[in-house]
C-alpha cells in the first residue's frame, strides 16, 4: 500500500457544503411530503442572460464549422476575454492591468485552493474568521495547519475573528504571517472593507513581507459608493496583492465555470537564497503545466457580459437577487432576529437564539420549517452562534421561507 497524504487526515469530516447537502438529502428521504426552501449552498436559481445564451449558441456553431473550430486554447485564457476584463472590470476603477496579468480559469473555488501551492510549505496563513472554507482547507491538506482542536481551530493558522464586536472587521495579525486571505464583499458575513481598511492591510503586507489573497467573488454586488472594488484601488497593492474573481455570481455561471485571478508583473515572492521571483511566471509556469485553459464555448460565453446588452442583463440578475436580499434581511429583523449583510452581498448573516449552536439551528431550521440555510461554524470558530442565509433563491420561495420564519421562529 502506499503512504497517503496524511495532511488529509486534518480536514474535518466533510466540507461544509457537501455536509449540508448531506443532512438535507437524509431529511429529504425521510420526509418525503416537505416542501424543502433551499437557501443554504449559495447556488443561482436564475437562467443565464440572454446574450450569454446567445454567444453559446454561436460559439457552438463555431465548434461544428472547420474554418472556426477551436482545439486547445491558450492555457490561461484567451486573450479577447482578458482584454475586455482589463479594460471593463478594471479600467473603470483606474486601474491598468495588461492582459498578461489575468489568469482564466474554471473556477474562484480552484483558484482560491491552488494560489497557496507557489508558497513555501512552512509559510504562516492568516485567514478571516469566518470565512468561504476552502482558504483553510487547501493550506490543511498542503500540510501548513497541523491538527484541528475540538473547535475546529487549527494550531498552525492565524485566525482573524470577524464577529459582531469587531463589525466584522478583523484586526491586523499580532505575529508575522505570509499569506493572507481576504474575502470582501464577505462570505459569509456579507461585511465589505472600506478604502482605509484596505489600505491597513496593503501596509501591513508590504511592512511584512506578505501577500494577500484578495477574493472578491461578489464584487459585483458593491453599491456603496465609497468602497473599493478591487484592492488595486489601493497604492501600492500590486506588489503586494493577487486578486480573483468569479462569474459565478453574478453572471449566473455557477454551472458554466468560469473565473480568473490577477497577478500582477510587480508581485514577487523570495527563494530560500534572498533571491526574489516574479509571481506572475511562478503561476504563469503552474497554470501552464495544470490546465489546458477553460472551454472555448465557455469564454465565449463570458465575454458575452461585457456586451452593452449582457452588462445591462447581468445587472438586472443582480438586482433582482439583491431584492431577495432586502425580503430577507427585513424578514429577520421583524422577526427579532439581528441581522448582518445583505446590503453589499447577496449573504444574510444573523445570530441564532441564545444558547443554541450554528449546527442546533441548522437542524432545527431543517426538520421544523423545512429550510436549509448554512451554519455559521461551518466557516470557522468564530461563525459560532451565527447562521447564513443567501439571496439566490427564487422570490416565491425566498417569501415563504420569511414567512415561515416569522410565523414560528423567535430568536
Ligand atoms: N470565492 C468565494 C468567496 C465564494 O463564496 C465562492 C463560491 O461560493 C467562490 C469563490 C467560488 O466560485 P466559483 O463558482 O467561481 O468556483
Amino acid at each position: 500500500m502506499p503512504r497517503i497524504n496524511e495532511h488529509f487526515l486534518n480536514l474535518r469530516a466533510a466540507y461544509l457544503f457537501a455536509e449540508i447537502r448531506r443532512r438535507t438529502q437524509a431529511f429529504a428521504d425521510a420526509h418525503a411530503a416537505a416542501r424543502i426552501i433551499d437557501l443554504g449552498v449559495g447556488d443561482v436559481t436564475r437562467p443565464l442572460p440572454a446574450a450569454v445564451v446567445r454567444a453559446i449558441h454561436e460559439a457552438a456553431d463555431d465548434m461544428a464549422r472547420a474554418e472556426t473550430f477551436k482545439g486547445y486554447g491558450p492555457y490561461v485564457g484567451y486573450e479577447w476575454l482578458r482584454g475586455e476584463i482589463a479594460a471593463q472590470d478594471f479600467g473603470p476603477r483606474g486601474v491598468a492591468l495588461s492582459p498578461d496579468e489575468i489568469f482564466v480559469s474554471d473556477g474562484g473555488k480552484s483558484d482560491s485552493a491552488n494560489l497557496q501551492e507557489i508558497f513555501a510549505s512552512d509559510a504562516v496563513v492568516a485567514l478571516m474568521d469566518p470565512v468561504y472554507p476552502v482558504y483553510a482547507d487547501s493550506n490543511v491538506v498542503a500540510g501548513r495547519s497541523g491538527p484541528a482542536d475540538a473547535s475546529g481551530r487549527y494550531a498552525g493558522m492565524v485566525y482573524l475573528p470577524c464577529v459582531a464586536e469587531n463589525a466584522f472587521q478583523p484586526a491586523l495579525p499580532d505575529r508575522h504571517v505570509d499569506l493572507i486571505y481576504l474575502c470582501y464583499p464577505n462570505n459569509p458575513t456579507g461585511a465589505v472593507a472600506t478604502r482605509e481598511a484596505l489600505a491597513r492591510w496593503v501596509h501591513y503586507a508590504r511592512a511584512n513581507d506578505a501577500i494577500i489573497f484578495y477574493d472578491a467573488a461578489y464584487e459585483a454586488y458593491i453599491v456603496d459608493e465609497d468602497v473599493p472594488h478591487s484592492i488595486y484601488e489601493i497604492e501600492g497593492a500590486r506588489e503586494v496583492a493577487l486578486e480573483s474573481r468569479s462569474f459565478s455570481k453574478n453572471a449566473g455561471f455557477t454551472g458554466m465555470r468560469l473565473a480568473y485571478t490577477v497577478v500582477p508583473k510587480q508581485a514577487v515572492g523570495r527563494s530560500a537564497d534572498g533571491r526574489a521571483h516574479s509571481l506572475n511566471a511562478l503561476w504563469a509556469r503552474r497554470v501552464n503545466m495544470k490546465s489546458n485553459g477553460p472551454p472555448y464555448v465557455i469564454q465565449k460565453a463570458a465575454a458575452a457580459v461585457y456586451t452593452p446588452e449582457g452588462a445591462k442583463q447581468v445587472r438586472a440578475l443582480i438586482d433582482f437577487y439583491m431584492a431577495n436580499a432586502r425580503v430577507i434581511r427585513d424578514g429577520l429583523a421583524a422577526a427579532g432576529f439581528t441581522v448582518y449583510g445583505g446590503r453589499n452581498a447577496p449573504y444574510i448573516w444573523f445570530r441564532t437564539p441564545a444558547g443554541v449552536s450554528s449546527w442546533e439551528f441548522f437542524d432545527r431550521l431543517l426538520s421544523e420549517l423545512h429550510i436549509v440555510g448554512s451554519p455559521g461554524a461551518g466557516f470557522g470558530p468564530s461563525g459560532e452562534g451565527y447562521f447564513r442565509l443567501t439571496a439566490f433563491g427564487s422570490r416565491e420561495q425566498t417569501e415563504e421561507a420569511i414567512e415561515r420564519i416569522r410565523a414560528r421562529l423567535r430568536p
